[in-house]
């Protein structure tokens, strides 16, 4: 029988690798939940060779969050095949938004769905009159070549896709193209990462593609979404035959799996939705009895909105009960029921005739009809608040908004034969655990720092705070102006991450021109500028320069990038990234209270703040070569429950000071 050294790509195990790769062999042995805190340099990624070791024929599906993810598991698994000799297929899927050629308007789901729909009419019509290789059929590509490629109704690459059979004891069946079939097994064979995808398949669709790659693969490596969206799930299993039960499942950055989870459960509803839905229904009219119905609800949301209008709030809960009442007073329904019954109808209509039209948008009765629904379940279902929120323009949202994950979690985690979520900040581990998944029974384990403690320096400083009460006073603010500027003379690249972009701006404007030596950077609010100025940021070491960034805990420079070697050599989190204190946050941290007497508040406020700080720090050291100083800017971070929430082998090499040893200890570090 095989053993985890067989399947283990690498001549030794790092330090307490064995260990944590046993946890989730036994995981697989006997089913059940497993989590695993292991910090960057645990080698973390081979979980997935003990759960091939123990995988019987059984599929191991790894769900990841970022595309680089996706890349240090196909690496890894590219080791494991040449361990074995060649005998491991594997094979990942990506989201269509990133790797569907087409272009035009719309969600790319539903644009699929439909030229799809459109594409494989065109190819059945054409086939039964013998024509079976549809790339090659003169008709189907002067039809390509006339579609209007902002609306297509066809897709190319579909096309490239299929071809048809004519069974002798059957009719007419589509079936993946030569030239498709050739490239999956090269995909399962072989190491093709997502960027090089789109040209390994040159006119066939990537999408497709990797589908007819995972078919056969051993290890199936999907995204958040795949796994998390019940739909897409369940869509996915069903097409690549899938029995999540006698499936093994592997979660990597387990940590952000409570946030995607809420979002996905969540429903939005904006004035726009609502101004779009009122002429969708009156295209409706003719085709719908119930569209006028529903129509004569928009005004009252809409007042409801406007109504909202006056907070003075950014973010607050809204009553369910008084925006029930408000549409129900002024229509003829008699139950939200009814309503929701009435707009499930007219939205699978539109969806329908939308598709048909080559329009690929989700329509605003689609959402509206969700939001119902959500608002509906939300009265007996306190895991769902209903919020609004007002931009800075002072437009007005609604929302149904999950806080709560662990039924999904634990639902999906159920369904499958085996779970083991991996994290590198899955600290502390026990609340984790509850969070996810209250009293089921889950193995956890916290493994110790594997690279070496003289690599790194780690600092507290005692005497600074970004509380609000604090936030005025003119000492603490003088400590903080010299705990940036000490820290802002230590060679080489450094990053300083603060709480949120109004204290990321008041404190880059007073600090920025007190940085000598290093270029500056402050991260924008826009995506695209963001990633140039980071990239320019990346570039300076190799030019023998340094800068220095001023970015947010859990913004774009502080999550998921590698910083390696000489790219960072040291990060500053000033504050503790709590998230801003309203009647919302009061009300989820009632709702884990009464979950979690104990540990309610930890859980839903503190912990998610920790986890920011620990993800902007985690940026420095990457390998065991990095050398890098770590320094929490914050004085809570030494109280006792605070401090408890660090990871044991932080708490211990910690170092508490004020001002002026952290200038001291900064000036000795070399
Ligand atoms: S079939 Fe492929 S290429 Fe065509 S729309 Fe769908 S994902 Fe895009």
């Amino acid at each position: 029988m095989d053993t985890l050294d067989d399947w283990f790509p690498y001549d030794r195990y790092r330090p307490h690798q064995r260990e944590m790769l046993e946890l989730a062999a036994a995981c697989a042995r006997e089913g059940g939940i497993a989590m695993i805190d292991a910090p960057t340099g645990s080698g973390k990624s081979s979980v997935v060779s003990a759960l091939l070791a123990e995988s019987s024929g059984r599929k191991v599906i790894v769900a990841v969050r970022t595309v680089s993810q996706l890349t240090t598991f196909l690496r890894e698994l590219g080791m494991v095949r040449d361990r074995r000799g060649g005998a491991l297929k594997f094979a990942y899927l990506v989201g269509k938004g990133s790797m569907c050629p087409l272009g035009g308007e719309g969600d790319v789901y539903r644009r699929c769905e439909g030229v799809k729909a459109f594409s494989t009419a065109l190819m059945r019509e054409r086939a039964q009159k013998g024509s079976l290789i549809p790339a090659n059929d003169r008709q189907i590509r002067q039809q390509i070549r006339k579609m209007d490629t902002e609306h297509p109704l066809i897709c190319p690459y579909f096309i490239h896709a299929k071809s048809y059979i004519e069974p002798e004891d059957a009719g007419l069946r589509q079936i993946p193209s030569a030239a498709l079939r050739v490239r999956a097994e090269r995909l399962r064979n072989e190491v093709i990462l997502p960027e090089q995808l789109a040209k390994f398949c040159g006119d066939i669709c990537p999408y497709e593609t990797m589908m007819h790659a995972a078919r056969e693969a051993d290890v199936i490596v999907v995204n958040f979404h795949h796994l998390f969206d019940d739909a897409i799930r369940e869509q996915l299993y069903q097409s690549l035959e899938i029995d999540g039960g006698a499936a093994l499942l592997l979660i990597d950055e387990a940590h952000n799996c409570g946030e995607v989870v809420q979002s996905i459960e969540s429903v939005g509803l904006s004035e726009r939705d609502i101004e779009q839905a009122g002429h969708e229904l009156a295209h409706q009219r003719k085709a719908s009895r119930e569209a006028d119905a529903i129509r004569n609800l928009l005004p009252p949301v809409a007042r409801f909105m406007e109504m909202l209008k006056g907070s003075q709030e950014t973010e607050d809960w809204f009553d369910p009960a008084i925006f029930q009442r408000m549409i129900m007073k002024e229509s003829l329904y008699q139950s939200m029921e009814a309503i929701v019954d009435d707009l499930l109808k007219i939205s699978e209509g539109i969806r329908e005739q939308n598709i048909k039209a080559g329009e690929f948008r989700e329509s605003a009765i689609e959402r509206l009809c969700e939001f119902f629904y959500r608002i509906f379940r939300s009265a007996a279902d306190r895991a769902y608040l209903t919020v609004y929120r007002k931009d800075d323009d002072g437009n007005v949202a609604l929302e149904v908004r999950n806080i709560d994950p662990s039924t999904k979690l634990q639902e999906i985690a159920q369904a499958h034969a085996a779970c083991v979520l991996i994290s590198g900040t899955l600290s502390p581990i026990e609340s984790y655990r509850r969070y996810y998944f209250g009293d089921l029974a889950v193995r956890t384990l916290s493994l110790p720092n594997a690279f070496p403690a003289e690599n790194r320096l780690i600092l507290c400083a005692n005497d600074i705070t970004t509380a609000y009460s604090m936030r005025r006073d003119p000492q603490n603010l003088a400590r903080l102006d010299a705990t940036i500027r000490a820290f802002a003379t230590l060679p080489g690249n450094l990053a300083i991450y603060f709480p949120s972009y109004d204290l990321l701006n008041t404190f880059a404007e007073r600090s920025a021109k007190a940085v000598r030596g290093k270029q500056v950077f402050i991260e924008p609010k826009n995506t695209a500028e963001a990633n140039v100025a980071l990239r320019e940021f990346l570039s300076l070491p190799g030019q023998r320069r340094s800068g220095i960034l001023f970015a947010v805990c859990g913004g774009k420079w502080s999550e998921g990038l590698d910083y390696r070697g000489e790219m960072l050599s040291g990060a500053l989190v000033i504050g503790l990234p709590l998230a801003p204190f309203n009647r919302v946050r009061r009300m989820v941290i009632e709702y884990f209270r009464m979950k979690f007497p104990e540990e309610g508040e930890f859980i839903s406020y503190t912990l998610p703040a920790i986890n920011r700080a620990l993800q902007a720090l985690g940026r420095v050291l990457r390998t065991p070569e990095d050398r890098g100083v770590l320094v929490l800017g914050e004085k809570r971070f030494l109280e006792p429950r605070v401090k408890g929430g660090l990871p044991p082998w932080m708490q211990e090499e910690m170092r508490a000071c004020d001002s002026d040893a952290l200038t001291r200890a900064v000036r000795a570090w070399k």
